[in-house]
Formats: C-alpha cells, sequence, structure tokens
C-alpha cells in the first residue's frame, strides 16, 4: 500500500513510524510534515487545510491510502474530496466531523442518542449571560462553540473568570457553551469506527493544563500515559456500549455515517462514565502512547475502517506494559511561543517532531509550540516514566519546558474513581 499522512504534529509523527513498520505498507508519503517525519516519509509542502491540494497529491502519488490526522482538514472536507476521487481515506466525512466542529451539534446527537453528558446552554447574548452563570456555576465550564485546539475552554472556581472569559468570546462573535461541571478523572478513548462497527483502542489519560499539579492555563496537552493501572476491565466496553456506539448508530441513522477515529473524552463521575467532548481524529498527545503499545499493523486497521470491513479484522494485538508521553513545549507557550531555536538530540528514540522543521544549514528548528514528544515504554508506569524522562534529558532546547509529574500519580496508586 501506498499511503499518504496529511499533518505536522507528533501524533503524525507517530502514525508514521507505526505505518513505516507495517510490512503491507511499500510507500509513505506526509504533507506537510515535519523534519522528523521526514525521515520516515517523502515530504511534500501542501496546506492540510486545502481540500482540492490534498487531493491533487493523492492522486499524482498515486495513494492507495489517504490517512488525515488533525480535525481542521477534515471539518473543511478533505477525506470528503479524497474519496470523491476514489481514494480510500480515514477520516471522517466533513456532515460526520461536525461532531468535533460544533459543540452545539455534538450536544444534539448525544441528546438524541441518550448518551450521558454535562448539560449545557449557548449563550450568544451578553443579556442571557448572568442568569446562565448563576444557573451553572459554581464551577464554572465555559467554552467556545467551535474548534479551540483544546484552549478555548476555561474550568474555573471564579466567577470573575468565567464572567471575562465569555464576554472576550462574544466580543469576537463567537457563542459560548456553559455546561455543568463533571466531576472524576479523566478518560480519553480512541474508537476506529467504519461508519457502523466500533473498535476501541487501549483507554488513555491526558495532562491539559501547562504546569506541574494541573496549574496554569490549558494547552493542547502536556503528556499523556496508556493504559490506566487504576481502570476497572469492564470500563472501555461500558464506554463503547454507553457513550460510543449509541453516537456511531445515531450519526448512521441521521445520513451522515463516521468512518475513521472517534475519541471520546470523558469524565468517570459517580454516575459512571459522562462525555465531556467528542473529537473526530486522533488526540495528541495520548496517541504517541497508545500507538507505542500497539502490535497489530496499522495501514490494515486504517484500510478496513475507510472501507467498512473492521468487523472482520482480528482482535488487535498490544504489547504488555505502559507508555508515557512527555511533551517538550516552547518558551512562552501556551502564549506566544518562541521559535527558531536549534534543537539537539531530536533524532533519539522515541522522540516525535511536532513543531520542527530543517533549515537549509541541516540544524534542527523548533516552529510552534508544542516541538517534541517523548515516548517511553516499561512493564510498569513507573518504568515508562522513568524512560520517557530519561529521554527528555537527552534532548535540548533553549527556554523548553515539560511537566515533570507526567502518570506521577497513576504510578503511584493515587488515581480513584468515584
Ligand atoms: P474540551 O475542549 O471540551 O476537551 O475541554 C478541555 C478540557 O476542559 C477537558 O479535557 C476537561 O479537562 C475540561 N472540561 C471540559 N468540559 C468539562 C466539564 N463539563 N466538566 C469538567 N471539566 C471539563
Amino acid at each position: 500500500m501506498r499511503v499518504l499522512v496529511i499533518g505536522s504534529g507528533a501524533r503524525e509523527h507517530a502514525l508514521s513510524l507505526a505505518l513505516s513498520r507495517d510490512p503491507s505498507v511499500i510507500a509513505l508519503a506526509c504533507a506537510p510534515g515535519n523534519a522528523g517525519i521526514a525521515g520516515l516519509a517523502e515530504i511534500y509542502g501542501v496546506d492540510p487545510g486545502d481540500p482540492d491540494a490534498v487531493t491533487a497529491l493523492a492522486k499524482e502519488w498515486n495513494a492507495d491510502l489517504v490517512v488525515v490526522g488533525p480535525e481542521q482538514p477534515l471539518v473543511a472536507g478533505a477525506a470528503d474530496a479524497v474519496r470523491a476521487a476514489g481514494i480510500p481515506c480515514f477520516g471522517p466525512s466533513a456532515a460526520a466531523a461536525r461532531i468535533e466542529g460544533s459543540k452545539a451539534f455534538a450536544k444534539d446527537v448525544m441528546a438524541a442518542a441518550g448518551v450521558p453528558t454535562a448539560t449545557s446552554e449557548v449563550v450568544d447574548n451578553p443579556a442571557r449571560l448572568d442568569a446562565a452563570l448563576t444557573h451553572f456555576g459554581p464551577r464554572w465550564v465555559v467554552k467556545d462553540d467551535g474548534l479551540a485546539a483544546g484552549k478555548g475552554v476555561v474550568v474555573t472556581s471564579d466567577r470573575a473568570v468565567a464572567r471575562a472569559h465569555a464576554m472576550t468570546l462574544l466580543d469576537h462573535g463567537h457563542p459560548v457553551l456553559l455546561e455543568s461541571f463533571l466531576d472524576g478523572p479523566e478518560v480519553s478513548l480512541f474508537c476506529l469506527v467504519d461508519g457502523s462497527t466500533v473498535v476501541p483502542l487501549l483507554p488513555a489519560q491526558d495532562f491539559k493544563r501547562v504546569g506541574d499539579n494541573d496549574s496554569g492555563p490549558n494547552t493542547g496537552g502536556m503528556g499523556a500515559y496508556s493504559p490506566l493501572p487504576w481502570a476497572s476491565d469492564e470500563l472501555v466496553s461500558t464506554i463503547v456500549s454507553t457513550c460510543v456506539q449509541p453516537v456511531v448508530d445515531e450519526l448512521a441513522a441521521r445520513g451522515t455515517p463516521f468512518s475513521g477515529l472517534l475519541y471520546a473524552g470523558l469524565a468517570l463521575t459517580s454516575d459512571g462514565p459522562q462525555v465531556i467532548e467528542f473529537n473526530c481524529r486522533f488526540g495528541d498527545p495520548e496517541t504517541q502512547a497508545v500507538v507505542a503499545l500497539l502490535r497489530t499493523p496499522l495501514a490494515g486497521l486504517f484500510l478496513a475502517a475507510a472501507q467498512g470491513s473492521l468487523a472482520s479484522v482480528e482482535p488487535l494485538d498490544w504489547a504488555d506494559g505502559y507508555a508515557v508521553t512527555v511533551v517538550v513545549a516552547a518558551e512562552g507557550y501556551p502564549g506566544r511561543p518562541r521559535t527558531g531555536d536549534v534543537i539537539t538530540g531530536g533524532d533519539a528514540e522515541g522522540v516525535l517532531h511536532a513543531g520542527t522543521r530543517r533549515r537549509e544549514d541541516g540544524a534542527v528548528v523548533s516552529t510552534g509550540g508544542r516541538v517534541l514528544s517523548v515516548v517511553g515504554t516499561g512493564a510498569s508506569l513507573a518504568e515508562a516514566r522513568a524512560e520517557a524522562y530519561r529521554r527528555v534529558e537527552s534532548v535540548h532546547l533553549t527556554g523548553s519546558h515539560h511537566r515533570t509529574d507526567i502518570a506521577l500519580r497513576a504510578a503511584n496508586g493515587e488515581i480513584e474513581v468515584p
């Protein structure tokens, strides 16, 4: 198979690495890629947000399968355009990608499917805001009703902070979603979906706040681990049957079946798993941990999802043990990340690239907020952490920062499900 990956993050580096190890993959290309992916795949400078450009590349390069990593191309219709050209694509249609692209749409689908989630209200008029704040808080959850790369959400016990965030969104013409606060440990569950059949991957947990002990603002994600030593054996099947399969069935019934990767972000509350959000693609940085443990060749799974034949794939084969991902971010992230600094040690084992590019003089330099994702595996979570942090020490980027407590509480047995 000739496989074309769309995207440029550490998620796409992890997927490309797994695809490059799949014996059925004879050629791999990536657009636009990064300095790390360039070691594995042919790189093409195509705008991932332009469905026609992605399709033209897929045709020209004779791709047998296109794998779309990020949400923006999917919401823009990249998968529809590629499929319309007769090329199988791993990724949902723009209509199905609305499950992530519009939080109000996702709430409507969940309500119709009977899926447990936070109660919510969309506020598009400042005159309604104060009454809604009184109804939902304290512990306010204020979201931008659109794509915000995980950064449009404020969760706070301070009403003034909640109100200020909502006003900023309204001032920019964005409707605001207020939600009830879901209390409990969070789980990310990635599911391969072919329109009707759901194949869950190992559950993971990610760390959204920039600082240790969940301090500071939300980010795209600062680290993750998989699987969850504190979760019950039935957790995954409960989530699939109560949250994921009903949404897949509802989208199919609406004539917009979902195929690709459906990511359920959940809180494990005292009332059971409740959905925080659905995403229409692999999550970053959880993917880097989950895929590190997957032994089943990836291209065959993606093709089965794209072609509607997931029901006939063998049960997935996983390595024993755990994987931990630690994100190395540029100085200033998540605010204004500093770019253009030289990275050394970026070619070491377990180091995946995100915001990197190779300069003409051969040096690898930073180009964005999350620069590297460093993965370690081990028989225990403590061993996987130790390996990941040893590898973090071997890379150097001036001014960079990372969390030191990824998977620490889980490794110490401190997480409890209410
Ligand atoms: P989202 O962009 O919807 O994934 O939200 C980002 C993060 O905000 C989530 O991963 C949670 O940590 C937190 N969050 C969002 N909604 C809620 C909620 N209703 N209750 C508690 N935490 C939430």
